[in-house]
């Protein structure tokens, strides 16, 4: 009896914490009965952004979590999951006239991670929520808005009104918990995403009386909304932002059918994510867009080049659609412009990237985000392959190329590097990723919000990106 007591008292529900999701709960509404927490059901139900319903004749606890139903009868300790009885290690019960809900079965049932820190107390209950990772505009006549998640989710349309739409992401997680963005096109006014409760991002459209809209959830992770006006605006299964045209780039300069070696500048990052973030409040975001636009004018000055931009302002543009975009215009060169980043802060220079080549992770990634056959579109993977390896080859070559003739007008270089990177992932031609300096270096960043050094930089990229198509 009194090693019981003992074990009981050091394990009480005093000295242990417990958060859910996000959310320190009272240690009011949590207990430990032989070793089994119970949290009370409302603070569960809260903290985990479930809507919570008591059946006073059957004497059943009913929680609302997403699409699924969950019922503890607690006269019984049966428990009812999504229409059928479940078994469960321990039963609910009412105390003080609150129920009380067994912890670790509770996160079982939702696949929730529970979670120990033996020296802090703290017991920790991950929800396992996918963020949203790439939110991107398309706007071509129609706009199109696509969402990426981390991984699958169920989603559902609460409300489709003539004037908006409205459409909760279950089991997800946005940061910041609010994201609005104006789109101001024909058909889209605006929407925004807002971190409805602990586990549901709510996305709402608002768009004009005219506006005709379809979502079309591509995959489990992937949602797509289709904003036209008069017409129907129905869209096959996984078409993927066929033309990627930003709204900032005239048609006119889409369209010119030139002599003129097209080269797509990709300024890194944008919008939500800003990228590096130097101690003086340098956003690579904005230095490489900076960049980007300097380098574009001094190659289109020479009269040889044909300039495109992924993004021309402060704006999310998503992996896959900059690397698709270079795709649809043809371009001869992909350059991709950021800023590096390293805890050693006197570290710097410049260092060049081309695609980390290898037939498996290449054919892996092209089956999955082009939802390709393996076996029926064998012969079509077998030509992507082909053309990637011979890219990445001329790749390699330019990155070293650039980095030598830049060496030789005294800026800093570091080396010429293999990475796997998404954007050079799915490109079509020859494709680099400048990292043009480190950002994490004080001395650095002050010199790239400096006028001169970026006009130094651009000035000695441009002409090496001249001279490499002269002599090729
Ligand atoms: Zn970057």
């Amino acid at each position: 009896m009194f090693t019981l007591l003992i074990f009981f008292f050091s394990l009480s529900a005093f000295s242990l914490s417990l958060r859910i999701g996000w959310q320190n709960i009272p240690k009011d509404k949590f207990v430990l009965k032989n070793n089994v927490l119970y949290v009370q059901s409302s603070a569960l139900a809260d903290a985990i952004g479930a809507d919570l319903d008591w059946d006073p004749i059957y004497k059943c606890v009913i929680f609302y979590y997403g699409k699924a139903e969950l019922k503890y009868f607690i006269r019984s300790g049966k428990v009812w999951f999504n229409n059928k009885f479940i078994q469960t290690a321990n039963k609910a019960f009412i105390a003080n006239g609150r129920s009380y809900i067994p912890l670790r079965d509770f996160a079982n049932i939702f696949g929730f991670k529970l979670k120990y820190n033996p020296t802090k107390k703290l017991i920790y209950v991950e929800l396992g929520l996918a963020t949203l990772e790439n939110l991107n505009i398309l706007s071509n006549g129609k706009t199109r808005i696509i969402f990426d998640f981390e991984r699958n989710i169920e989603y559902e349309i609460v409300e489709k009104k003539t004037q908006h739409l409205i459409v909760d992401f279950f089991g997800s997680f946005i940061d910041p918990p609010r994201i609005d963005k104006k789109v101001n096109s024909k058909s889209l006014k605006s929407f925004y995403l807002v971190q409805f409760n602990p586990s549901t991002v709510r996305a709402v459209f608002e768009f004009d009386v005219n506006t005709r809209c379809s979502v079309v959830p591509e995959n489990g992770s992937r949602f797509i909304f289709d904003f036209g006006t008069g017409e129907s605006t129905t869209l096959k299964q996984n078409t993927v932002a066929e033309k990627p045209i930003k709204e900032s780039e005239s048609k006119t300069e889409y369209k010119r059918k030139g002599r003129k070696i097209r080269v797509v500048i990709d300024p890194g990052h944008g919008g939500v994510d800003s990228g590096a973030v130097g101690i003086f409040g340098g956003l690579e975001k904005d230095i490489v867009l900076k960049i980007a636009k300097l380098l574009g004018n001094k190659l289109m000055a020479t009269g040889k080049f044909e300039i495109f931009y992924t993004r021309t302002g402060d704006e999310y543009v998503n992996l896959y659609d900059r690397a698709k975009f270079a795709n649809d215009v043809k371009a001869d060169l992909f350059v991709s412009l950021h800023l590096n980043s390293y805890k050693e802060k006197t570290v710097e220079g410049m260092e060049i990237y081309y695609f980390d080549f290898s037939e498996d992770g290449y054919v892996r990634r092209i089956v999955w985000k082009e939802n390709l056959d393996p076996e029926k579109d064998k012969d079509k993977i077998a030509i992507r392959v082909m053309k990637k390896d011979s890219y990445t080859k001329e790749s390699e070559k330019i990155a070293k190329y650039l980095l030598s003739e830049i060496a030789k007008d005294g800026l800093k270089v570091r080396s010429v590097k293999k990475g796997e990177f998404a954007v050079l992932a799915y490109t079509e031609m020859p494709s680099i990723l400048i990292e043009c300096d480190f950002i994490s270096n004080p001395v650095v960043e002050v010199r790239l919000l400096n006028g001169d050094y970026v006009n130094k930089l651009t000035d000695s990229i441009s002409k090496a990106i001249k001279s490499y198509f002269e002599n090729n």
